[in-house]
């Protein structure tokens, strides 16, 4: 006899905006969830786990695996935010892992989908929404999304699926309450696994003051240049970090510098939105070196640098050209795509 299984994805926004707290948290998230249903019988017995990442893409980071057999994959960050692949990519592995019932033979239980993200879709995310709606949600999966923090739109959300819930903020608190609450909800379904079949999932109550349902229209459109990313590089040690901009008035202020050992820059810059220098506050110093300036190379690209009084000749660890930086500025650089 078929051993029937109940599968789990989890569809996980690894765009820049969630750089460095955050993006902790949801990997811890990840850990949490796996140790609370390997701690349920019913769980461990049936749910298979599957993580799909986007941000500049859409990656299978985990395929669809036994909680026993499960490893945490590392999430990758990027820029942008590739809501539509991932939902492509979505159902590819419906089709492809979910075995379905025949005349001779059960298949797997519906499969319980979770989409967490923090902001606005950067690609052609509109088909595939409907898709998922109309062909997938209640039919062939129970799709739950999660807007996260204040730049998230629940609305396009709700074009996804009917089950919108929206997390208060970012913080690791508001996450772990939120990845307790998926874990909780899946130990659910593969306690009723007749009844999440027929009338969709019965979930338990939310963690309050943390998360809450998103009722349709009711989010205001989040402002899609509160918050700024540079891409730079340590002029030392040529490790890659995001600085972190947030609107203040007219301009904008430096708020963090982020060093991220695995980004995703895609294809290689080029056509992205960009900001003009003079509207940017002093950079932050450079998480690698302590270097509290930044230089701008003719490749575009942006690093660390000591303050510039004169001339001084320096390598772009980007493109490695030398060239004598001299101070000045005024011109406008490309920005991640959040
Ligand atoms: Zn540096
Ligand atoms: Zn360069």
């Amino acid at each position: 006899m078929y051993h029937r299984r109940l599968p789990v994805y989890l569809l996980l926004d690894c765009s820049e905006s969630l750089a460095g707290e955050p993006i902790e948290a949801v990997a811890q998230g990840v850990v949490a969830l796996l140790a609370d249903l390997r701690g349920e019988p019913m769980a461990l017995e049936t749910v298979y786990l599957g993580v799909i990442t986007f941000a500049t893409r859409a990656e299978l980071a985990a395929p669809l695996t036994e909680l026993l057999e499960f490893q945490p994959p590392k999430l990758r960050m990027g820029s942008g935010t590739a809501l539509g692949a991932a939902l492509r990519m979505l159902v590819q592995c419906l089709d492809r892992d979910v075995v379905q019932s025949s005349a001779t033979q059960k298949g797997d239980w519906k499969p319980v989908v979770l989409v967490l993200t923090d902001g606005e879709p950067t690609d052609d995310w509109e088909a595939a929404a409907d898709a998922v709606r109309t062909q997938v949600c209640g039919k062939r999966a129970n799709v739950i999304a999660v807007a996260c923090g204040p730049d998230a739109a629940a609305d396009t959300l709700g074009r996804i699926t009917q089950t919108v819930l929206r997390a208060a903020d970012l913080q690791p608190g508001t996450l772990r309450a939120l990845f307790k609450w998926v874990s909780a909800s899946v130990a659910v379904a593969s306690q009723r696994l007749e009844a999440a079949g027929a009338a969709g999932l019965g979930l338990p109550p939310l963690p309050s003051g943390a998360v809450e349902v998103a009722t349709h229209g009711q989010s205001r459109r989040p402002d899609p240049d509160r918050v700024v990313f540079l891409h730079a590089k340590c002029v030392k040690t040529r490790q890659f970090y995001l600085i972190r901009y947030e609107k203040r008035g007219r301009g904008y202020e430096a708020v963090a510098a982020h060093p991220a050992d695995d980004f995703d820059l895609g294809g290689g810059g080029g056509g992205g939105p960009t900001v003009a220098v003079d509207k940017l506050g002093p950079p932050p110093a450079c998480p690698c070196c302590g270097n509290d300036a930044v230089s701008f190379c003719g490749c575009g690209r942006l690093f660390c640098s000591p303050p510039l009084t004169r001339p001084v000749r320096l390598t772009c660890p980007w493109c490695g050209k030398g060239a004598d930086y001299a101070p000045g500025g005024g011109f406008d650089v490309g920005r991640g795509r959040g």
